[in-house]
């Protein structure tokens, strides 16, 4: 956003390599395993309190795309003040991640941070509460309808060298590792589906062991290379 709203640059190369980079070698792993907000979403849900399946609701996943589009693309490119300059707009607006990494630690340590504070931090701690407590009943939400970010890496879960594989030798159609999955994904129907975020509970569900993680290039299955020394 920075680099598109920039007034002497309009495309960042390095950025826009990295993310693809990353998003070929791990794709939605990033999600399940490294961003710290999809962690602290993961503990929210731990919380007992009343759960509501996202199944209905899997038309709201497209909302990720249209703000990758539109707050952090189109946004920072079209709104320029004078200079020729844009806003993050995503981040300045949306993300609430910022609020509870940044503003809200350094408003508890810093009085005059704390005296600076306004309408937009009251805005963006409303939408942090609002995932908060949508975390509570609902898992990942911010992952699954709002994140940029995982727009990205859904969009690279096709072609990314992680994958996952489901034997359909071993597989008995039971159905376990669909009803396991909390990203409603059907592992057996789509692997490498966009909203896999490469948790593994399908993968311990599974009663035969029929599905697993696979890195690299190519089709094997796990008793390939044993069977080809037999
Ligand atoms: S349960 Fe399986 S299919 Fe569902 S998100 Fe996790 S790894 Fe992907
Ligand atoms: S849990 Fe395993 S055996 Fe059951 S449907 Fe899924 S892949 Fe097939």
């Amino acid at each position: 956003q920075a680099v598109i709203g920039s007034s002497k640059f309009k495309f960042s190369y390095y950025i826009t390599g990295f993310f693809i980079l990353i998003g070929v070698l791990l794709g939605r792993f990033v999600c399940g395993f490294l961003c710290p907000f999809g962690w602290f979403q993961e503990l929210l849900h731990k919380i007992p309190f009343k759960k509501f399946s996202t199944k209905k609701l899997k038309p709201l996943r497209y909302i990720k795309y249209g703000v990758l589009l539109i707050f952090v693309i189109l946004l920072p490119l079209l709104v320029t003040n004078s200079l020729g300059m844009g806003n993050p707009f995503f981040c300045k607006y949306l993300c609430p991640q910022g609020v509870l990494e940044g503003a809200i630690p350094l408003s508890i340590a810093n009085a005059s941070i704390r005296a600076a504070l306004g309408k937009l931090f009251t805005w963006k701690f409303g939408i942090l509460i609002t995932f908060v407590i949508l975390s509570l009943m609902f898992y990942r939400p911010f992952c699954k309808w709002i994140c940029p970010l995982g727009a990205i890496y859904a969009l690279c879960n096709k072609v990314s060298f992680l994958q996952m594989k489901v034997d359909e030798d071993k597989c008995v159609s039971c159905g376990k590792c669909e009803r396991a999955c909390k990203m409603d994904v059907d592992v057996t129907k789509h692997p490498n589906h966009t909203e896999c975020i490469r948790c593994g509970m399908c993968i311990k569900e599974c009663p035969t062991e029929a599905i697993h993680y696979q890195y690299g290039f190519g089709n094997s299955k796990p008793n390939d290379k044993k069977a080809s020394h037999e």
